[in-house]
C-alpha cells in the first residue's frame, strides 16, 4: 500500500460531502475525499441549488402543512411505479436533519420557498446563491476545518478486493489531468472501514447513455459537469454490483437552446413555471401543465416541431411584474436567453405564432388565475401566487438538454451496495448520490436530487462507522 485511511470517498459532489461531514460527526479520525477533476463540486455545483425538504421550521413560519409522507407520495406518482418507497421514505425523512446540517455547515436559505413540478406542497428550499455552490463551499470549508483531507486530480481507478471479495482499497491516479487518461501516478490506498463512490452520473458519457437510450446521442445537450462519465457505477458493475433502471435518464425541461451547459434561463424558468405559460409556436395555445413532473413536461416540450419535423421550441411567456423579482432576470436579458416584448402583437410578430389564439389563450389563462382554476391542465393555481399575465412580457425559449440518470447501482437504505449474483451487500463498499439508481423512479421531481445525495452520503457515512 501507498497510503491507508479509516475512511474513503470518491467524489466531492453533494454525496460525497455530506458523507465526509457525517463520518467526522460520527467520530471518524482520518477521512479523505479524492475527486478527479482540478475543482471540487462536480455536477452538484450546476444547479438551481434547490433543496426538497418536508416539515422544515421555515415551512411552519410560512404556514406550509407537509410531511415526509406527502413528498413521498408524490415522489411515487412521478416514479410512475418503479421507484422505491423504502429508499425515498428513507431519504424524506432524513430531510429536516440534512437540512439543519447545511445549515450547520453555514449554508444560507431564501426565505422564499419554490414550488417545483408535481408537488402537491411548497417545498423546494434555495441556497441565497440560488446555484448549488451555495451548498458545496460550505459543505467543502466545513469539512476541511473538521480535519477531512481533500485531494483534486485524484481519479479512482479500481476496487481493491481481498479473497473474500471484502473491498480494502482502491487503486487512484494521483497527478490526472481529466482528458488525458494515462496522465498521473498509479497509487493503492488502503481503506480501514470502507469506501463510499459518490462519483455522479453518466449523463457525459454519450458511448454509455447511448447503449441506455439511444436517442441520447451527442446532438442533445447536457447540462452535466464534464467529469460525469459514470466511472464509478463502471467499476462497481465489474465488481458485481447490480445495476437497475439505467435506460432511465432524465432530461430538464428548463432548459434553453440559446445557450450552452446548465445555464441561466434554467434558474429563471424554474422561478417563472408557476405563474407563466408555456406555449406552443405553431398554434399559440398551451400544451403543458407548466409545473407537471419533468418528464411529462420534457417528453411533451421535445414534440414541438416545425412543419418539416425538426425542433420548433416551445416559448414561456412570463409576466416581467414577477419575472424581475428573480434576479437571474438580469443575465438571461443580457446574454440573449430571453426577450422583453411590450405586447402580444410583438411576441407573435418575433416568433412567428398566430395571434388570435394566442391572445385569447392569455385572456383564458387569465381567466383561471381570477377563478382559481386551470380547467385547461390542471396546473395548482395556488403555486403562482395569483398573478394574472400581463404586459410587459419576458420570453424564453425552453427546450431539454440530458440532466440526471435515475438509473444506477442498487444500494438499500444502509447505503451498502447490493451484489448481482446474491443481493446481498458487497462487503466494505457503500454508494451515495447520482451513482446509486432505482430511488426515483421513471421521472425524478426537481430539488429532489440534493436532499437524496445527501441523505444517502450521511447514510454512507452512518453505516460505515457502524460497522
Ligand atoms: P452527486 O450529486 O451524486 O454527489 P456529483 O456529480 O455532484 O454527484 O459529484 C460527483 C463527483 O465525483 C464529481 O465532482 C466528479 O468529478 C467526481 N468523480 C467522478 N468520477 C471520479 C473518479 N473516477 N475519481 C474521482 N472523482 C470522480
Amino acid at each position: 500500500w501507498d497510503s491507508e485511511h479509516e475512511v474513503i470517498i470518491i467524489g466531492s459532489g453533494f454525496a460525497g460531502l455530506a458523507a465526509a461531514v457525517e463520518a467526522m460527526r460520527k467520530g471518524a479520525k482520518d477521512v479523505v475525499v479524492f475527486e478527479k477533476m482540478g475543482v471540487y463540486g462536480g455536477n452538484s455545483t450546476l444547479n438551481a441549488g434547490q433543496a426538497c425538504f418536508a416539515g422544515t421550521e421555515l415551512q411552519k413560519k410560512l404556514g406550509i402543512k407537509d410531511s415526509a409522507e406527502l413528498m413521498v407520495k408524490d415522489q411515487l406518482k412521478s416514479g410512475r411505479g418503479i421507484a422505491s418507497e423504502t429508499l425515498l421514505r428513507h431519504s424524506a425523512e432524513l430531510g429536516p436533519y440534512i437540512y439543519q446540517m447545511t445549515k450547520d455547515c453555514g449554508c444560507v436559505y431564501r426565505d422564499h420557498i419554490i414550488t417545483t413540478g408535481g408537488t402537491s406542497a411548497t417545498r423546494s428550499h434555495q441556497v441565497v446563491e440560488r446555484s448549488g455552490s451555495g451548498f458545496i463551499r460550505p459543505m467543502l470549508d466545513t469539512a476541511r476545518k473538521m480535519g477531512v483531507k481533500t485531494f483534486i486530480r485524484h481519479k479512482f481507478e479500481h476496487l481493491i478486493r481481498d479473497n473474500s471479495g471484502r473491498v480494502i482499497g482502491i487503486q487512484v491516479r494521483k497527478g490526472y489531468h481529466f482528458g488525458h487518461e494515462e496522465s498521473g501516478e498509479l497509487i493503492n490506498v488502503k481503506a480501514q472501514r470502507g469506501v463510499i463512490i459518490a462519483t455522479g452520473g453518466f449523463g457525459y458519457n454519450i458511448n454509455f447513455r447511448m447503449a441506455q437510450d439511444p436517442t441520447l446521442t451527442a446532438e442533445v445537450g447536457c447540462t452535466n459537469a464534464k467529469g460525469a462519465t459514470g466511472d464509478g457505477l463502471i467499476e462497481m458493475l465489474a465488481a458485481g454490483a447490480t445495476p437497475v433502471h439505467l435506460a432511465h435518464i432524465q432530461s430538464g425541461p428548463w432548459a434553453s437552446p440559446d445557450e450552452g451547459g446548465f445555464g441561466y434561463g434554467a434558474g429563471f424558468s424554474l422561478y417563472n413555471f408557476p405563474h407563466s405559460i408555456a406555449i406552443d409556436r405553431n398554434t399559440g395555445q398551451r400544451f403543458m401543465n407548466e409545473i407537471a413532473d419533468r418528464k411529462t413536461r420534457a417528453d411533451l416540450e421535445l414534440q414541438r416541431r416545425d412543419k418539416d419535423g425538426n425542433p420548433n421550441p416551445a416559448l414561456l411567456i412570463a409576466p416581467k411584474h414577477e419575472a424581475q423579482k428573480d434576479p437571474s432576470m438580469h443575465n438571461v436579458l443580457k446574454y440573449n436567453v430571453a426577450w422583453e416584448f411590450d405586447s402580444v402583437e410583438a411576441i407573435a410578430n418575433h416568433f412567428d405564432v398566430p395571434l388570435a389564439p394566442l391572445k385569447k389563450q392569455i385572456d383564458d389563462w387569465n381567466g383561471f388565475v381570477e377563478n382559481g382554476e386551470d380547467t385547461q391542465f390542471g396546473k395548482r393555481m395556488d403555486a403562482g401566487r395569483g398573478i394574472k399575465l400581463t404586459a410587459p412580457f419576458i420570453v424564453q425559449r425552453l427546450w431539454p438538454k440530458v440532466h440526471y440518470c435515475q438509473g444506477g447501482i442498487q444500494i438499500n437504505t444502509k447505503a451498502e451496495v447490493l451484489a448481482a449474483k446474491t443481493g446481498k451487500p458487497i462487503p466494505g463498499l457503500y454508494a451515495a448520490g447520482e451513482v446509486t439508481g432505482g430511488i426515483h423512479g421513471v421521472s425524478r421531481l426537481g430539488g429532489c436530487s440534493t436532499p437524496e445525495c445527501m441523505a444517502f452520503g450521511v447514510t454512507a457515512a452512518r453505516s460505515i462507522m457502524e460497522a
